[in-house]
């Protein structure tokens, strides 16, 4: 049998021996929530470190001999270097495994761990992502499987009539930080997806999360045809047979690099619906290596295996017809020894009996152990799926919930982590979730916070306007574009932020409602303010793109007088400048949309403060002293925009202008308060004490 191990990164230059151990840290993504770690890569030069786009492959690629000799000449850069590779293997090596749990394998369509790895379109894929860095900082032993998407990301690009336009950028493989999985004969292990006719193959990846691995199936390769290595290129292809295609590679075939690769795993964690597949491959698993029966196997699995929902509706789960499936299925079941009916009965949502297949529903069927992701999300989910559970009382439906949280190391500013080591003393990260530990916050010297946050808001503020530069230096873009890029920018005047996925239900441009209202608010003399945008619209959601496309437009009126900018290309950069750099942090979904919602906390914990509607985690988040609240229990146009221009005249803004210290205080509640309920190691704790351990215990016995 293969092992994981050993893997290549092709990509990196023969490095001399003295610091040889870059390799192995710039082949982590453990540098990137490390601030050891970046300031380690940022010494070799601050220069091509930024050129790089903060890549440390393509960094060490861009480096001379020369360069070479002068790091290891500087004794300056050699100590540094020498505390960063044992701070490095001591984390790597530390074996304290606090909790006694089995290895999960955690399966997810897509991953946010950082830019360099495009290989994510959103929310779900950072809060894999930060369940990924999270696991390996707590030593909980698991393994990711994704897919590579070779031209997975999207550059959003905004036209001077603010259409969205997107070009596919595609992967450059040899300056991203994944390494190819090889077989016993030193070639890149590659595999067939079991009992998919025609078949097809896929070549595996790997990339390191700390102490975590991520497989990365990639099915552009040179031994499928053209419409097979089309499978994995993109993210959420709408063609229905694709995307079928797509979820039998990384449910069945994701499972089969599991037993191909010999990683030990015991408990299965689906991330949304569409892994769901790796059940049935489970199942057969079971049969075949440990020669249980059908229902015993079946058993097995839904006692060991662990379904995540994210969505609050039925519509927005992947439904595939019968005749879909039989196409691709009619073999499978008959291996597993099932007929047509009982196997296509185990997707079918009461519902809807007729529609098909739905991956929610098989995965709720599939898996004892079930769960939303926040309180809220977990009454929706219950009432919108309890035919499934064959009652009509929602208190009756086994589903339980988990409120996601935020890796804090990625998404706190390293200026703030370092404050913290301070006040709250150096081990402060393994405290993280303790509140208490928290409410030493007020110690934080107030002007020292606000320092920190004036410095996050000038980087980001030059960020925008550094990118604006270079587009306006490569294609002469028209000046009122430039404004609406956010040239005009002022880090003194209070900042409102919105940024996440243009759709519909997050109403974007709600604050945009009552222009002649929101001119008095953006342009006051004595009090102005100004609103920073960002977003994605999908490449087929028009209703999107003309939300961006108003938003664009507005920016681009004189009457705003540039206080109303459109950021491109949201991802994991841009998210990151804004969470640390606006002032107040806009967010005012249709009620009850929002799952949970987790740019909102990565702001929070900053010291940005939230405004935001009742609904995902801001009903558990929310008090008084920590944030505002926008409008009522249930959503309406009008009245929440009202809702938004009242409170910021009336509270935000005079508190902002008038009384800096109780606007601190705010900040020092945002941060005490939401960093240690809604961190990542509070969720992992949750899945670690729900789901993990109850599974462990009782397979152990
Ligand atoms: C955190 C994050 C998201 C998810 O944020 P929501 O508030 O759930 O919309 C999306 N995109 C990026 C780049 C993020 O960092």
């Amino acid at each position: 049998m293969l092992r994981s191990d050993p893997s290549t990164n092709i990509a990196i230059p023969k490095l001399p021996k003295e610091i040889e151990g870059l390799r192995k840290i710039s082949l982590n993504l453990w540098w990137s929530w490390n601030p050891r770690g970046k300031a380690l890569f940022k010494h070799i030069s601050p220069y091509l470190w930024k050129e790089s786009g903060h890549n440390p492959i393509k960094l060490l690629k861009s480096l001379s001999n020369e360069d070479f000799a002068d790091l290891i000449n500087s004794e300056k850069f050699m100590k540094e270097y020498r505390y960063v590779l044992t701070l490095f293997e001591n984390y790597i090596n530390s074996a304290d495994q606090k909790e006694k749990s089995l290895p999960v394998a955690y399966f997810c369509a897509e991953y946010g761990l950082h830019h360099s790895v495009p290989i994510y379109s959103g929310g779900l894929g950072f809060l894999a992502g930060d369940i990924l860095k999270e696991s390996s900082d707590m030593n909980i032993p698991m393994v990711g499987i994704g897919f590579m998407y070779p031209q997975g990301y999207i550059r959003q690009i905004i036209g001077s009539d603010g259409w969205q336009n997107g070009t596919n950028e595609t992967i450059d493989k040899d300056v991203a930080p994944i390494e190819r999985v090889l077989d016993e004969n030193g070639g890149h292990f590659t595999f067939q997806v079991p009992f998919i006719d025609p078949p097809i193959y896929a070549s595996v990846w790997k990339i390191n999360v700390g102490r975590v691995t991520l497989y990365l199936l990639d099915t552009d390769i040179d031994k499928n045809d053209p419409w097979d290595r089309q499978i994995s290129s993109h993210l959420y292809v709408p063609d229905l047979n694709q995307r079928l295609r797509q979820q039998i590679v990384l449910g069945i075939g994701g499972y089969k690099v599991l037993e191909e690769l010999g990683i030990e795993y015991s408990i299965l964690h689906l991330n949304e619906g569409h892994p769901a597949f790796a059940l049935f491959e489970r199942v057969r698993s079971f049969m075949e290596n440990e020669k249980l029966t059908l229902e015993s196997a079946i058993q097995k699995v839904r006692q060991t295996s662990i379904f995540t929902t994210h969505t609050p509706l039925q519509a927005a789960t992947d439904v595939y017809s019968f005749d879909m499936m039989s196409n691709y299925f009619s073999d499978y079941w008959k291996r597993l020894g099932m007929s047509k009916e009982e196997f296509l009965s185990l997707g079918v949502n009461p519902d809807e009996p007729e529609s098909g297949f739905n991956m929610t529903v098989f995965g709720l069927k599939m898996c004892n152990q079930r769960n939303a992701v926040s309180k809220k999300h977990c009454e929706v989910t219950k009432e919108i799926w309890k035919s499934v559970f064959k009652t009509d009382n929602k208190d009756e439906v086994p589903i339980d919930y988990i409120t996601n949280g935020v890796h804090l190391p990625t998404w706190l500013s390293d200026e703030l982590q370092k404050n913290l080591d301070k006040t709250l003393g150096e081990n402060w990260l393994e405290l993280q979730d303790d509140t208490n530990l928290w409410s030493q916050i007020d110690n934080i010297d107030s002007k020292e916070l606000w320092d920190i946050h004036y410095a996050n808001k000038i980087a980001m503020v030059n960020f925008i306007r550094e990118r604006v530069r270079q587009k306006w230096s490569n294609e002469g873009i028209d000046p009122l574009v430039a404004m609406a890029e956010g040239v005009m920018l002022d880090p003194d005047i209070l900042t409102i932020g919105f940024a996440r996925r243009m759709t519909s239900y997050k109403r974007a441009d709600l604050i945009l409602r009552d222009l002649d209202r929101l001119e008095k608010i953006v342009c006051n003399n004595e009090k102005p303010v100004q609103i920073i945008f960002a977003g994605k619209a999908h490449p087929s959601d028009n209703p999107g793109k003309q939300m961006i496309q108003h938003i664009f437009k507005t920016a681009q009126n004189p009457r705003f007088k540039g206080r109303i900018a459109f950021v491109e290309d949201y991802g994991e950069e841009v998210a990151k400048y804004l969470v640390r750099g606006v002032d107040i942090w806009l967010n005012n979904p249709q009620i009850p949309l929002e799952a949970c919602g987790t740019s909102g906390m990565k702001a929070a914990i900053n010291g940005t403060i939230h405004f935001s509607s009742m609904d995902g985690w801001w009903i558990e988040g929310f008090d008084d002293d920590d944030g505002w609240k926008i409008g009522f229990q249930t959503s309406n146009d009008e009245k929440d925009a009202i809702s938004i221009y009242d409170t910021l005249e009336k509270e935000i803004i005079p508190l902002y202008y008038d009384n800096t210290d109780e606007w601190i205080k705010k900040m020092k509640k945002s941060i005490s308060t939401i960093a240690p309920r809604f961190s990542a190691r509070r969720m992992m704790n949750e899945y670690l004490e729900k789901f993990y351990i109850t599974i462990s215990k009782k397979e152990k016995k």
